[in-house]
């Protein structure tokens, strides 16, 4: 052991890596309830460069507004939040399209867009001013051992290095997660060839709190409604032309886009800065490995089209936290194998069905073949003309299909 390194005797109930939007939800879930927390993350909180909380715009599930609520954290994060009234999602060029709402299914808001810096800056907050958790950053976990009662988890922080010990290891890494690869965890992934390119927008009639899903030959396009009669921009691009896009000026962009959308908003007036994400499909075959954990990105990464990612991880967070909170009430091993496997079997019917509901809509809206477009028409007709369907699909895009961990039904832990 090198001269600088340190080990500490006491052992933490939780170890979380990663302090992105899962992880910091996962540790605010869990605060103040006697156990002992520690979240490890690379970056310094609430620096400009970490890439987690950038200037993307996340849409919110209504089923994880209700989560935040019963975190206590939603007040500060509806500062921040604009709400989605109607979704409107079309094949662009064709006759079919669908509009799911608000008032329909009985919920003030279908969702919420808010950046993910301003998401970030809400739950880091809320965790570094926590006395009940641990928080080490900038810090990295290089190394860890699960020796059956416990795991090891070695860090480096500032060229020093340590080692903690915890009950329970949970890897919320992100989609490239060092945890999950070092345990060769199979993984089912594809590269879809896309890149979302995403930005905001300033259309010239206002947004009227409605999002739209335009299905197009070329890809798919979401405009999200959020604050200032600004929309954030997701557009979907083949790799080949990523570079092109990202090149245009201002006004070759808004061109281009509006080209794509067309205006239904009317003329786009200005635009803000441009990124680009290579779009990828990753799920992990296992979420859970001894006294690990895979949670959020690192278990399931998506096409961002249908705004599933993080309210999906959202829910891992709070049927995980259920689990481990529950196993601690009655005294119990938080990491034990049959507290792990309650979770895993929770979530992985969910897991596999968001990932490929979304799969399947990105390849059935990316096909040109006319009969198959003939067939998404009369889907998305059906779905106008079935109210029944329609709520299917409503409560799906809010997060609310299937059995609810205790924080969806806005129920506390205890
Ligand atoms: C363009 C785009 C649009 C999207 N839109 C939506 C949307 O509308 N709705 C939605 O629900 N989702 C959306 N998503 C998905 C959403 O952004 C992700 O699901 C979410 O950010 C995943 O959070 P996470 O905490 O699991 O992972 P990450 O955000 O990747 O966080 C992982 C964290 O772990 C840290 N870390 C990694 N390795 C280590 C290590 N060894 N030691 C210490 N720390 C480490 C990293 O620094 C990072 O902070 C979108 C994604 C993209 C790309």
């Amino acid at each position: 052991m090198p001269a600088d390194a340190h080990t500490h005797d006491a052992v933490y109930d939780l170890i979380i890596v990663g302090g992105g939007m899962v992880g910091a939800s996962l540790a605010i879930a869990l605060s103040g309830r006697g156990m002992r927390i520690a979240v490890i993350e690379a970056h310094l909180p609430g620096a400009d460069t970490q890439p987690t909380y950038d200037d993307r715009g996340i849409a919110l599930a209504y089923g994880t507004q209700r989560i935040f609520e019963a975190l206590g954290v939603w007040s500060d994060i509806a500062q921040v939040a604009e709400p989605i009234r109607e979704i409107h999602v079309s094949d662009r060029g064709h006759f079919g399209a669908t509009r799911l709402r608000a008032d329909e299914e009985g919920v003030p808001a279908l969702g919420q867009v808010v950046t993910a810096r301003a998401l970030g800056g809400v739950l880091v907050r809320r965790v570094v001013d926590d006395p009940a958790l641990d928080v080490i950053a900038p810090a990295t976990v290089t190394d860890f051992v699960d020796e059956g009662g416990q795991v090891r988890v070695g860090i480096e922080r500032g060229g020093v290095v340590d080692t903690l010990r915890c009950r329970l290891l949970v890897a919320a890494d992100g989609g490239d997660s060092a945890i999950r690869a070092s345990l060769d965890v199979p993984v089912v992934q594809w590269q879809y060839g896309q890149s979302a390119i995403v930005t905001n927008i300033t259309p010239a009639r206002p947004h009227h709190n409605v999002a739209y899903e335009r299905f197009t030959d070329a890809g798919p396009v979401a405009l999200l409604p959020m604050s200032e009669g600004r929309c954030a921009v997701v557009w979907t691009v083949r790799d080949e032309q990523r570079d092109d896009v990202l090149a245009l000026d201002d006004t070759a962009f808004i061109d281009a886009f509006q080209r794509r959308f067309g205006f239904r908003l009317g003329r786009f007036q200005c635009v803000g800065r441009r990124a680009a994400y290579p779009l990828t499909l990753l799920r992990a075959r296992e979420s859970v490995r001894g006294r690990i954990a895979i949670i959020g990105n690192a278990a399931h990464t998506l096409h961002p089209i249908a705004g599933q990612g993080f309210n999906l991880g959202i829910r891992d967070v709070a049927a995980l936290a259920e689990v481990v909170s529950d196993a601690h009430a009655r005294g119990g091993d938080v990491g034990a194998t049959g507290v792990l496997e309650r979770y895993a079997q929770w979530r992985q019917a969910e897991q596999r069905n968001v990932s490929l509901a979304t799969d399947g809509l990105v390849r059935l809206f990316t096909n040109p073949l006319g009969v198959v477009r003939l067939g998404r028409n009369l889907g998305l007709l059906a779905m106008e003309l079935l109210p029944p369907a329609r709520h299917v699909l409503a409560r799906a895009a809010m997060g609310m299909l299937g059995r609810q961990p205790r924080l969806s039904r806005g129920v506390p832990l205890d």
